[in-house]
């Protein structure tokens, strides 16, 4: 995890449960006696990550509907510590140049498929002071991201939910003329397939050891039309570069997550193609869970 993430330590979970009461209901014991959480149920999941919103961020509303993604808020956070990194990396080099051009300047963000949660965008305005503009093509996730935007306080300044209508499409429609955004971050809906959503669910409850009726969703919940797009992630990382390379004027630096190393060989051959040589891996997480930010600009 990143240096600065508030979360390196173990949860305090009976602190959690004074903000999110009914999380007590899942409490544990571990063999060696420690207070734990049943992690096997996705509402325990759901109602942990919303703990330390409340806690943390001071979120007063924040609620998705049951199915939808669960962002992990750790991990999410690791995130938008990389990418204030990368910002800063170019800040500490302008600094030099242009003091106060660069103190004045407010940092604009946008994510791509925030999901229902607003998860980014809200790290990212509680955390750095970003101001967010969050897109989706979901409807149910519109919705509720944008009653989370508005209800809570001091959110409503600074993000912004967008609805992408066309699904084929990452940055059109997203980045209106004569805007600019320091960086895009995406989060990208990886699976190929329903099917492969459900198939990959079913793998983590065998491995979890728990015994699933015939339709096992992922414990981390997720719709399945939340978690697949065509031709899965591959396709969508494509899309996303192709696209760039029309709105690069508009944009400081592109960023994604890229859930398989193997990914990053696609990745390579569009920048080829595109002739984008300026790109940069950064790794995130920890122990058996690293995953990739992939960045680039032109
Ligand atoms: N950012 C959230 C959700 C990630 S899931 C989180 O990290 O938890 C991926 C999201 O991308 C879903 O909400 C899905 O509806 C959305 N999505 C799929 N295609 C999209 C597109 N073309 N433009 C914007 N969002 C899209």
């Amino acid at each position: 995890m990143h240096p600065n993430n508030r979360y390196t330590g173990p949860h305090d979970f009976h602190d959690l449960a004074k903000y999110v009461p009914k999380l007590a209901s899942f409490f544990t014991t571990t063999p060696d006696g420690r207070n734990s959480l049943d992690f096997t149920s996705s509402e325990a999941v759901r109602l942990l990550n919303k703990s330390l919103l409340v806690r943390d961020y001071g979120l007063q509303h924040w609620d998705i509907p049951k199915g939808n993604l669960c962002p992990g808020v750790p991990g999410r956070l690791d995130y938008i510590h990389a990418l204030n990194d990368l910002l800063q990396d170019d800040t500490n080099k302008a600094r030099t140049q242009d003091a106060k051009r660069v103190k004045e300047h407010r940092t604009f963000g946008l994510d791509i498929g925030t999901g229902a949660s607003l998860i980014y965008p809200i790290l990212g305005l509680k955390e750095y002071g970003w101001l967010m503009v969050g897109t989706d093509v979901d409807a149910t996730s519109l919705r509720v991201a944008t009653a989370i935007a508005q209800f809570n306080p001091g959110l409503k300044q600074g993000v912004i939910v967008r609805q992408q209508p066309d699904p084929e499409a990452i940055f059109r429609n997203a980045i209106l003329p004569n805007e600019y955004f320091d960086f895009t971050m995406c989060n990208p809906p990886f699976f190929a397939s329903a099917e492969a959503a459900t198939a990959a669910a079913q793998i983590k409850w065998d491995k979890l050891g728990v015994k699933t009726g015939p339709a096992p969703t992922l414990n981390f919940g997720g719709q399945a039309n939340e978690l697949w797009t065509a031709g899965g992630e591959p396709a969508f990382l494509r899309r996303m570069i192709l696209e760039s390379t029309e709105v690069y004027r508009q944009v400081g630096w592109f960023t994604t997550l890229v859930s398989k190393k193997g990914y990053l060989k696609i990745a390579e051959q569009e920048f080829k193609r595109h002739r984008i040589t300026d790109t940069k891996i950064i790794g995130i997480g920890q122990g058996g869970k690293v995953r990739r930010v992939l960045c680039w600009r032109k």
